[in-house]
Formats: structure tokens, sequence, C-alpha cells
């Protein structure tokens, strides 16, 4: 049985709370032979901090490092607000990814049955709805230089922020995109500003090239950016992969993620290149939510984002793509029974807490395993 050995960043707020189900979401895989899962817990955020006086530890690193993946949960929190910010919370998740270079998030947007009636949108629109927005993490505007706000002669300001996108930066983020696609309904479509923007009219030409080139079966085609926003909320199923740049995935996944409902659903996986040896990707794997102060220690958090994160985990870094089917099944099977967290429950309707909604699965996973 193969071995696999995940990193258990619970973080702070919620985190921990989230966490706890998702290892006994792999206790039950494990206990069934799908593989044995060997976890190792560590401290980030303001907990490492308390603790170590920095948000993540050099041995935290070396151990994420060294992981075949990394779960984390949140980060952050009130009392944490006045440490130094080189400090805060929020600083070791954001020496993960760049460690860990990860270059790609994946955010998928599914819309479970029973949960159709949650979104603003109307069931016709999302029923069935199942896309994945593909970001690139780590280049363009958040972070090219030069970045700064000079003051000029006449005393004004001016602020510059500079997108940047190299030729490989586009093609392995592509290739990403083209991947997933594959396995998918095999269609991409590629979003940018190329009628307004140079690095838009690079990202076009490399997405085409490669698309082209080295996958000539997958369908692909080009929205701008702020059509693509329109078009998320009009007829999202119309999409299968989106690909984007930093800036544009980050507004495009928050559209994507709301067509589905509440934060405490969605799941994300951030991906580094593939190691040239052995094909293995660093990885991480985190819910789309923060550490929720407002409803932290209480029990109420809804652990479906953490445990579809691991879900992810098993899919695109242990190669459990079935194990992974049968926890996304496990979900949706709890869901169309009628169980709700807090977040997802309907007004005046009873509310299951963390534990509960963790157990139900668990046991929906045994009856399919
Ligand atoms: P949040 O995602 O923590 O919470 C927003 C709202 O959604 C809250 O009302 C919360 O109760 C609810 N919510 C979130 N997750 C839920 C879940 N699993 N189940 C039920 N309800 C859930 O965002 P925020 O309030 O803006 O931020 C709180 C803290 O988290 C801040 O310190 C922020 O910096 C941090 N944060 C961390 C991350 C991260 O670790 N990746 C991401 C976002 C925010």
């Amino acid at each position: 049985m193969a071995s696999f050995n995940l990193l258990l960043l619970p973080g702070d707020g919620i985190g921990p709370e989230v966490m706890a189900e998702v290892k006994k979401v792999a206790d039950a895989l494990g206990k069934a032979g799908l593989g044995t899962f060997e976890t190792e817990t560590d401290l980030v955020g303001g907990a490492a901090y308390d603790a170590h006086g920095k948000a993540v530890a050099d041995s935290t690193m070396q151990l994420a490092l060294s992981a075949d993946a990394v779960l984390f949960g949140a980060v952050g929190g009130p009392k944490w607000a006045k440490v130094p910010y080189e400090h805060r919370p929020e600083a070791g998740l954001l020496r993960l990814r760049k460690d860990l270079a990860l270059f790609a998030n994946l955010r998928p947007a599914v819309c479970y049955p029973a949960l159709a009636e949650a979104s603003s949108l109307k069931r016709e629109v999302i029923e069935g709805l199942d896309i994945m927005i593909v970001r690139e993490l780590t280049g363009g505007v958040y972070f090219g230089e030069p970045k700064e706000v000079v003051t000029l002669e006449n005393g004004q300001k001016r602020a510059v922020d500079t997108q940047v996108y190299t030729t490989h930066e586009i093609e392995r983020i592509a290739r990403v995109a083209f991947d997933l696609a594959k396995v998918r309904r095999k269609k991409v479509t590629s979003t940018e500003k190329h009628n307004v923007m140079r690095s838009g009219v690079l990202w076009k030409e490399v997405v085409t090239r490669v698309g082209a080139e080295e996958y000539p079966d997958i369908e692909l085609e080009h929205h701008l950016a702020d059509a693509c926003g329109m078009q998320l909320v009009r007829w999202p199923k119309q999409y299968d992969v989106i690909v984007c740049d930093n800036l544009f995935g980050d507004m495009l996944s928050d559209v994507a993620a709301m067509l589905t409902g509440s934060l405490g659903m969605l799941p994300s996986a951030s991906l580094g290149a593939p190691d040239p040896a052995t094909g293995k990707r660093k990885s991480l794997y985190e819910p789309v939510h923060g550490s929720a102060p407002d409803i932290a220690g209480q029990g109420l958090a809804n652990p479906i984002a953490m445990i579809g994160s691991f879900g992810m985990a098993l899919r695109y870094s242990l190669g459990l793509g079935q194990a992974a089917d049968l926890v996304d099944a496990a979900i949706a099977d709890v869901l169309a029974s009628g169980l709700r967290t807090r977040d997802i429950a309907a007004k005046g309707a009873n509310a299951v807490g963390t534990t509960e909604m963790g157990d139900a699965i668990v046991a929906a996973l045994r009856k399919r395993l």
C-alpha cells in the first residue's frame, strides 16, 4: 500500500477545528486500504508567532519542503493585529507559497444539487455547475517592479504597479490548465485584456501556441477578462477550465466562488512545477475561507471546504483520483440527506456543528468504500 507523508498546518481560529475533520477522513481511507497517511502537525500563523516569534518556523518550512502535500487551515485574527508587519500571521502563508514556488492556484466552483437554492443566481443557471479557475499566483502586477509611490515636484504623489509576464510564466500556467482540461471536458478559456495591455497580447499569443503545439485535442477560446466576469454570472456552465493571470484570477475566482454559496464550501490547491526527476509537484491545499474569529472555538465551522481541499490533495498530489471521487460523493450524499452547518442552512432551519458534519461525511464515505 502506498504511503504518503502529509504536513498538517491547522493555524488559527477555526483552522484546527476543520483540520480535525480531515484527519478522520484520512483515517477512514487508510483503514479501507487506500493508502497509509502519515501525518505530522505543526504551527503556522499567529499560533507559530506565539510559540517562535515567527509566522512559520524554519523547521516547519523543512517539513513542508519534504511533504507529499501540505494541508493548511487558516491564519490570522484580532489577537495578532498589532504584531510587526513581517511577522503577521499571513506572512506564514506567503512564505510557504514563495518557498514552495507555488505558481498555480486551482479554485473549483462546483454546485452541489442540494445547495442550488442557496445561490443568488437562478437554479437553472448554476445547477450542475463544475468549473475550474486556474490562476497564476507568483507573477503579474502584485509582484512586478517598479512598485512604488513617489512624490512629484508639484507635491502630488504617483503610485506605480507593474504588470509583467514572461513567456515561461505563461507557458507553465497554460500547461496546468490544458492538463486539467484533458481529464475534464476538454475546453480551456484563456482570459486577458489584449485589447489594452501588452502583457495581454503576449498572454494570448503564448497560450494559443501552447494549445496548438501541445494540446491539439483541447478546445481553446479567448475571453476578455471583463467579458468573462459578465459571462460567469450570466451562464457559467459554458466554461470548463478558465486560465487567468494573478490579478484577473483573483477577481474571477471570487466571482465564481460566490456562484455556489458559502465560503465554508470552497476548497483550493496551489501547485509548483513538476520535479524533473520524480514528476512530483510541491503543493499546498487550503480552504478559501479565513480563520473566522467570529465563530472560532464554538464548533460551528463548516468543515467541507477543508475536507474538499484534502480531496484535491488526493487527486492532484497523491494520485488517488478514485479516493477523491469518493470523498466528493460522500460530501454530496451528506448534503443531499439535508444535513447543514449554520452557514449553509436555510434561515430558521436546524444546523449541525463541525464534528457532526465531519462524522456524517466519514460515515457516508465508509458506506462507499
Ligand atoms: P473569514 O473567511 O475568516 O470569514 C468571513 C465570514 O465567513 C465570517 O462570518 C465567518 O464566520 C464565515 N466563515 C468563514 N469560513 C467559514 C466556515 N468554514 N464555516 C462557516 N462560516 C465560515 O474572513 P474574514 O472574517 O475576512 O477574516 C478573518 C481572519 O482570517 C482575518 O485575520 C484574515 O486576515 C484571515 N484570513 C486568512 C485567510 C487564510 O488563512 N488563507 C484567508 C482569508 C482571511
